[in-house]
C-alpha cells in the first residue's frame, strides 16, 4: 500500500533552534498511528510541520507521494489534513454549534460518508444538548469533543490529535477514545499524540516513540515490549 502521510528526514524548529533532527513517519490511509515522548520530545512540532504550522523542505513531507512540505496550513486542510491542537483553542464567547461550523466553511473532499452536524453530534451526543451554549462554560471533556467534532467537520483523510486525553478524568478519556474507531472506520488515518503509554498502544495499529526530536523506536503497537518503549522513551542509560 503506498502511504497517505510519509515525511524524510523532516527537520523543523524554532529560529535557530531545532526541535526536530530528521524525523521518518508513514501513515498508510486509514490507519492509526500513535506518537509517544516525553515531553518536549517533539511530538507537537512534528505535528505542526506537518499541518504547515512550521517551515519545512517540499521534499520532507510527502501527502499521496506529492512534495507538500512548508505548505500553507489551509491548503492541508483542503488536501484533508486536520488538527485537534493541544489546548483545544476554540472560538470562546461562541456556541458549539458556532465553533462546529467554522470548519465546514475550509472542508476538504469528503473521506467516505461526509462528517456533518447531526453525525458529530451522533459520535457526541453531549454536544448536541449543549449546541447553544458557550464553549467557555463546557467541562474540559466536553471541549474537547467540540474541538474533535470541529476538525471532523473538515473532512479529514488524516486527523492529528495532539494530546486529547490531557487533563481529563479517565471516564471522559475512554469515551473519547471509544468515538475513535467510528471516525476510524470513515477512513480517516489518526496521529495520537499521547503521555498515556498504554493508552497509544491499544487505540493503534504502530507506534513511533520520540526522543530529543528523534525516533528512537517504531513497530506494530501490539508487538513492541514494554521495556523496549522505556528504553526509547527515556534513552538507553
Ligand atoms: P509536550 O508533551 O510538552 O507538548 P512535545 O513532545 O510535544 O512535548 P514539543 O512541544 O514539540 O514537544 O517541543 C519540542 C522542543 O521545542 C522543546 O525543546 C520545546 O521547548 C521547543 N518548543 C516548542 N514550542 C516552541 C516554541 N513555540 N518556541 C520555541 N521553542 C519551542
Amino acid at each position: 500500500m503506498s502511504a497517505l502521510l510519509s515525511t524524510h528526514g523532516l527537520i523543523a524548529g524554532y529560529g535557530d533552534m531545532r526541535a526536530l533532527h530528521g524525523i521518518d513517519l508513514r501513515v498508510d490511509p486509514g490507519e492509526t498511528v500513535a506518537l509517544i515522548g516525553a515531553n518536549g520530545a517533539g511530538k507537537s512540532t512534528l505535528l505542526r510541520a506537518i499541518m504547515g504550522l512550521l517551515p519545512v523542505a517540499p521534499d520532507m513531507i510527502r501527502l499521496d507521494g506529492k512534495p507538500v512540505g512548508g505548505s500553507a496550513p489551509h491548503r492541508m486542510v483542503r488536501e484533508g489534513l486536520a488538527i485537534v491542537p493541544e489546548g483545544r483553542r476554540l472560538f470562546t464567547g461562541m456556541s458549539v454549534e458556532e465553533n462546529l461550523r467554522v470548519a465546514s466553511e475550509h472542508a476538504a473532499d469528503p473521506v467516505a460518508e461526509p462528517w456533518t452536524l447531526e453525525r458529530v453530534y451522533a459520535l457526541f451526543p453531549i454536544l448536541k444538548e449543549k449546541a447553544r451554549i458557550s464553549v467557555e462554560n463546557l467541562s474540559g471533556g466536553q471541549q474537547q469533543m467540540v474541538s474533535i467534532g470541529r476538525a471532523l467537520l473538515a473532512q479529514p483523510r488524516l486527523l492529528l490529535c495532539d494530546e486529547i486525553s490531557l487533563g481529563l478524568a479517565p471516564k471522559v478519556v475512554r469515551e473519547i477514545y471509544a468515538a475513535l474507531p467510528e471516525i476510524s472506520a470513515n477512513g480517516t488515518a489518526l496521529v495520537l499524540v499521547e503521555q498515556d503509554v498504554g493508552l497509544a498502544q491499544r487505540a493503534s495499529q504502530r507506534l513511533y516513540c520520540l526522543l530529543e526530536g528523534r525516533v528512537t523506536l517504531h513497530g506494530q503497537s501490539g508487538e513492541i515490549a514494554r521495556d523496549a518503549i522505556s528504553a526509547a522513551y527515556f534513552g538507553a542509560s
